[in-house]
Formats: structure tokens, C-alpha cells, sequence
């Protein structure tokens, strides 16, 4: 699709989720951080997954089975392909971002890290991209490193080169910040890490649904995102890995699909990708996320990232009007499509309940950051995200309402 073809009108009507009364007003979705909205593209795959040729895959030899190998092994490629991986042995399918990164953790953490090494984090990481490495870090007792963030919430070169040293073993950042909107510059982190012979981890769960992503050109090792965050369906994600990596470490999971061979003491395992996915994988899921990928792919990652940036932008510009509003992040042209905010004398639960009476989905808490909220001082925030269903008129309504609720707790 080209710019002047891609049109928003055309894009709702794949959504029939979006046409829908809330609250007695019209939806605007503006939640899409946490979990995007599906097209009846990728709807209708999972029904006819179902109703045509829904089997186990990878065993049997009757039609059905390899018809259902087939839509998840070709899924597979879709996201090879989405993605740029140089291999399909790279893409191990996992429950979503958060799964894929506790691959790593264990995985890789636990064989390649040790007492007195260092894991290099940021503190704009959601929990996922946290937690897993805390823990690590108390297994293995390697010690935890944050690259310290600017004013605006960036990481700038200088803190980045301070940070990662020859005692780092794995950088892990977020590519995406789904509070502040940062985009980091994770090509130029995983050359600094690579100087020091560490691996890189990233975060994609915000970048992957709204920016292309070449994980070659990044030259990052390892890089995980959610199919519920980019139009496709709940319970799968994406774990990449380069192969020579991959090819090295041992499995987390163990049981069916995973073997090679099973004796009474002992087992082997098979090839890449399948030794990480044991068990039955979720088939209708990858067939749907390589649909959802479709789906990106005809209108264009480009023209996605601009239509959101020409969102974000006259939301910004809009919002930063309304008094005792204040805007967490840097400015538009440095940030992904979302806006983090509190506004004056507002809780923000009490701003989210109130915007939801009027139609308005945002997010209100702590959105799985706490030690980010520590760093704005804040309980809690209120977020608004967008995606290719969104327009200005949705951002008329979001700054009506919120003019309203402000009004009305003054
Ligand atoms: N990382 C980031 C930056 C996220 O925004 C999220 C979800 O909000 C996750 C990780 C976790 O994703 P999931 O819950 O799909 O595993």
C-alpha cells in the first residue's frame, strides 16, 4: 500500500471491534500498548484454522497433520521474514515477549553468567525485562547495572558506553520504552556491548507492531515481541536468536517435539527451533500472527510509523494545551506512538474510569514499570497509545473528555 492509498476509514472497517457503543458512546480505543485490537483477517484465519484443518503437527502423516505442519512451519517463515533472521532455526515460537526473554534468562543466563559478572539493564524496562534478570542475577550472583536515563527519559551514548563494561555479559533494553514512548538506539547498544563481548537482548514488544525491524542490521542476539500486541492474537510470541547462540544452549522446557531420542535414563534433543518449543506448540495462534503480519506488511510499516507519528504528534501538541496536564517522555519526534500523563488533582484511575464513561479506553496504573514510576516520582500514570486504527478525531474526543474530567474534579 502506498501513502496515498492508505487510508484509516478502510482500515476501521477490518475492525468490527471498533464499531461498537461504549458506555452509550463511541469506542476510542487507546489501549493498543497493552493489547491491539484483531482484523477480521486474522479472526477468520483462526476460524478456518478450526473448522478446516485444526491437528497436531510435527507427528501424524494423515492430511490434516501435515496441513496444520505446514500453516505452522510456513507462520514461521512469515516472522523470518518480518523480522529479517538469516535463519528459520532462529524463531522459536513462546507464549509472548515475556516467555521468550525468560528463555534467555534461563537458558542462556544461567550457563553463560557468573558470580562477580554484570547484567546491564535500563530502569524504563516493563517488569518483563526485569524480573527475569533480578532473578539471574540472584541465581548466578552477578551484580545488576542500570544505564542511567537523561532528563527526558533517553539513554545517551556517553551513559551507555559508561555503563557496559568487560565484566558485562548480557545488555538487556527494552527497543521500545511502553511508558515514556523512548526509542532506543539498541543498533548502537549492541555494538558497545559486543566491544565488551557481551550479547544483547531486546525488548521488542513495543518496537516490532509499529517500525521495521531488521535484526541483522540491529546485529542484536537475541530479540523478543508479542503477537497481541501487533493486531494478531493472545498467547504467542516471538523469541529470535542468532543461531550460533541458539545452537548452544540447552532447552528450559522438556517433553514432546523437543526429542531426538528418549531412552529410560537419559534423552536427546532435536534441532533448532523445535528443542525450545516443547510440547504441543500454539499452532492457531502462529498461523494467526503470520496473518496479522501479512496484514502489517500490505499497508507498510512505514506508512504505519508515519500515520501514528502524525497521531501522536497533534496529541501532543493538543494535550500539552490542557493545564496541569503533564506529558512523561520526549518530544514527538522522538518517541513511539504512545503519551504517558497525570493530570493536576486527577488520580489517574479516577481519569481512566472517567474517560471510560464517555468511550475512551486509556490505561491508568503503574503499567508493569514501578521502577520507572519511581524515577518520575509517581504512584501511577495515565497512558494513552495509538495504532493504524487511531486518528485526530479520536484525539478530539480523548481531549474533550479529558477538558470534561478535569473540569469536573476541580
Ligand atoms: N515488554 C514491554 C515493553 C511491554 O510493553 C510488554 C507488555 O506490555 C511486555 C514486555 C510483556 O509482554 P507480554 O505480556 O505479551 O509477555
Amino acid at each position: 500500500m502506498t501513502e496515498s492509498t492508505f487510508k484509516v476509514e478502510n482500515i476501521i472497517k477490518d475492525f468490527p471491534i471498533l464499531n461498537q457503543q461504549v458506555n452509550g458512546k463511541k469506542l476510542v480505543y487507546l489501549d493498543s500498548s497493552a493489547t491491539s485490537q484483531t482484523p477480521t483477517q486474522v479472526t477468520d484465519s483462526i476460524v478456518d484454522y478450526y473448522n478446516r484443518y485444526n491437528s497436531n503437527v510435527h507427528r501424524g502423516v494423515h492430511t490434516l497433520g501435515t496441513l496444520a505442519t505446514d500453516g505452522y512451519e510456513k507462520a514461521r517463515e512469515t516472522v523470518r521474514r518480518f523480522i529479517n533472521a538469516q535463519y528459520f532455526e532462529e524463531i522459536v515460537f513462546t507464549r509472548g515477549t515475556t516467555a521468550a526473554i525468560n528463555l534467555v534468562a534461563y537458558s542462556y543466563g544461567d550457563h553463560n553468567v557468573s558470580e562477580g559478572d554484570e547484567i546491564v539493564v535500563t530502569q524504563m524496562e516493563h517488569h518483563a525485562n526485569i524480573v527475569p534478570w533480578q532473578q539471574l542475577a540472584k541465581r548466578t550472583g552477578a551484580k545488576l547495572k542500570f544505564i542511567p536515563m537523561n532528563e527526558s527519559g533517553e539513554l545517551e551514548r556517553e551513559a551507555i558506553e559508561q555503563t557496559i563494561t568487560d565484566n558485562t555479559k548480557i545488555v538487556a533494553v527494552t527497543h521500545v520504552s511502553n511508558v515514556l514512548g523512548t526509542i532506543n538506539d539498541v543498533k548502537y547498544i549492541a555494538e558497545v556491548a559486543h566491544q565488551h563481548d557481551a550479547v544483547i537482548a531486546v525488548d521488542g514488544a513495543q518496537s516490532a507492531p509499529h517500525m521495521n525491524v531488521d535484526v541483522q542490521d540491529l546485529d542484536v542476539d537475541f530479540f523478543s515481541f508479542s503477537g497481541h500486541k501487533m493486531l494478531g492474537p493472545t498467547g504467542i510470541g516471538v523469541l529470535y536468536g542468532k543461531r550460533e547462540l541458539l545452537d548452544k544452549m540447552e532447552p528450559i522446557e522438556f517433553g514432546g517435539d523437543m526429542i531426538d531420542f528418549v531412552g529410560l535414563e537419559d534423552a536427546t534433543w532435536t534441532d533448532l527451533p523445535t528443542k525450545f518449543e516443547a510440547g504441543t506448540p500454539l499452532i492457531a495462534e502462529a498461523i494467526a500472527l503470520a496473518e496479522a503480519i501479512r496484514y502489517i506488511d500490505e499497508i507498510g510499516l512505514d506508512n504505519i510509523h508515519q500515520h501514528e507519528f502524525e497521531v501522536v504528534n497533534y496529541a501532543y501538541n493538543e494535550m500539552s494545551k490542557i493545564d496541569g496536564l503533564e506529558i512523561y517522555g520526549p518530544t514527538p519526534d522522538k518517541r513511539a506512538g504512545l503519551i504517558t500523563f497525570n493530570v493536576e488533582g486527577v488520580h489517574p484511575h479516577d481519569l481512566a474510569t472517567a474517560l471510560d464513561s464517555e468511550g475512551v479506553a486509556v490505561r491508568a496504573g503503574h503499567h508493569c514499570a514501578q521502577p520507572l514510576m519511581k524515577w518520575l516520582n509517581q504512584s501511577s500514570t495515565a497512558r494513552a497509545s495509538f495504532y493504524i486504527y487511531n486518528t485526530t478525531e479520536d484525539v478530539d474526543i480523548l481531549i474533550q473528555a479529558l477538558k470534561r474530567t478535569k473540569e469536573f474534579f476541580s
